[in-house]
């Protein structure tokens, strides 16, 4: 459509301005100094959907932090799509290993370094500029819903209530969602699903204070190293997971699939290289698509006790912590594996120590279908600005909501994603490549257009 491309062309400087203002919001929803950069945020991102043509736009206030709905209603015949995205964004820590401030958004390569570039401040910009550029050209064919929260990246807990509170508001044909990553710009992919997760924090309390390591080592259990013990005792030597009945629900992958799956271009020693790393690790009997897609994995996220200051303290820690995660696959439940993981840890502690573990948020695994028409019309969409049909894969991550999305609203989620599993999320020096941002906006009306047309 020749009216997109040239009101993008002529745009594109703006849009990109726009987005880093908004990448200076350091909007954390995980620290509650946050709390008031959170609200700038919402109220951002409501200035931005109305001025980009929403004939309505609302903060809703929550008990966390606040959604932001926005809708433009062009003709009630239609078919509506529900856009969701989330404007908050990971901790920035551990800040030294920035190379520009997280908060400060620079350009580099052809990059925008800055936390949430990618995750998902970039991504649901991308949508809004979507709409812009429909409404400033005359040629939405569909109506279009916002939801962006605030709360993603802390497991959502606000959101089931939003939802299922509001369900007309919400009410739609699809949901349209981009959170996640292609395989290359040169081999454009779709997921077709996400991993749910379930997350612990294990709390090993040793000896009432912490004691000198000359004069107690040796007699009494140290915390700490009955935290690694146990954490070690999760994986066995084939690297499959020890926890009773972690597997029990565990779909698998038809050959077919698998065969499928194999075909997406992987490169071992690139990885490797861009990681850092001689040699992967993981499951036997499955490759490293396979393993970060459709298997189920358990993973350490951190650990800490005793004195980690500068210099040497001879101490034997009262206490040690960790806080452990597990990627979840259909059809396993996020409520079940939790309760293994919490019954394993407190049943397998050791003598001389107690264990405590408690409950983080979680999530389900959620698939969506590749026959249906919003999938069909995201492929054709892709097609139409990358010039190949999308390869159908698995995601690694999580969205949480995905699941509760279709059960309260009753449809189905499309992913269309345009980062790249490169872009550093939740890591330092979060990136989105410029030509991502842009390939998006382009593709984007392509979809609402596609969309229209089958139904
Ligand atoms: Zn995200």
């Amino acid at each position: 459509m020749q009216a997109w491309k040239d009101y993008q062309s002529a745009n594109k400087d703006r849009f990109l301005e726009e987005l880093l203002e908004l990448l200076r919001i350091p909007s954390i929803s995980a620290r509650s100094e946050h709390k008031k950069d959170m609200v700038a945020c919402a109220e951002k991102v409501k200035e931005r959907l109305l001025q980009a043509g929403a004939g309505k736009a609302e903060i809703y206030s929550t008990d966390g932090h606040p959604v932001v709905y926005a809708e433009k209603i062009t003709d009630p015949s239609k078919p509506t799509v529900l856009v969701y995205g989330h404007y908050d964004v990971q901790p920035a820590d551990p800040l030294e290993l920035w190379h520009s401030g997280p908060f400060e958004p620079v350009i580099k390569d052809g990059k925008i370094f800055a936390r949430g570039a990618c995750d998902d401040k970039g991504q649901f910009y991308m949508h809004v500029k979507a709409l812009e550029t429909m409404v400033q050209t005359n040629t939405l064919p569909t109506n279009i819903k916002f939801c962006i929260e605030g709360e993603e990246e802390v497991g959502s807990p606000n959101l089931a209530k939003f939802v299922a509170s509001h369900k007309d508001l919400l009410k739609a044909d699809v949901i349209l969602i981009s959170d996640t990553a292609m395989i290359s710009m040169d081999t454009p992919s779709i997921d077709i699903g996400v991993r749910g997760l379930s997350y612990i924090e294990v709390e090993v309390t040793g000896p009432n204070r912490d004691l000198h390591s000359g004069v107690y080592g040796g007699a009494v259990a140290n915390p700490i190293t009955m935290l690694a013990k146990m954490i070690a005792s999760c994986h066995d030597e084939n690297n499959h997971i020890t926890i009773p009945g972690f597997y029990d629900n565990v779909v698998e992958s038809t050959a077919a699939e698998r065969k499928l799956m194999a075909e997406a271009p992987y490169n071992e020693a690139e990885y490797k290289k861009d990681l850092g790393i001689k040699s992967l690790w993981g499951e036997k009997g499955y490759t490293t698509n396979e393993r970060t897609g459709i298997r189920p994995t358990l993973e350490l996220n951190g650990i800490w006790g005793g004195y980690t200051g500068e210099g040497a303290k001879t101490v034997l820690p009262s206490k040690a912590f960790a806080k452990i995660s597990a990627r979840l696959v259909p059809n396993q439940s996020a409520k079940k594996i939790t309760e293994k993981l919490l019954n394993y840890f407190t049943s397998i502690a050791p003598e001389g120590v107690t264990v405590k573990a408690s409950e983080h948020h979680g999530g389900e695994p959620y698939m969506t279908p590749i026959d249906s028409k919003a999938y069909k019309a995201a492929a054709k969409a892709i097609k139409a600005t990358f010039g190949k049909d999308p390869i159908p894969v698995r995601g690694g991550g999580s969205i949480p909501i995905c699941s509760l999305f279709e059960k309260e609203l009753g449809v189905k989620i499309v992913f269309m994603g345009f980062g790249l599993d490169s872009d550093n999320l939740h890591s330092p020096n979060e990136k989105y490549d410029i030509v991502n941002f842009y390939k998006g906006i382009e593709t984007i009306p392509y979809f609402h257009q596609y969309f229209a047309d089958m139904k």
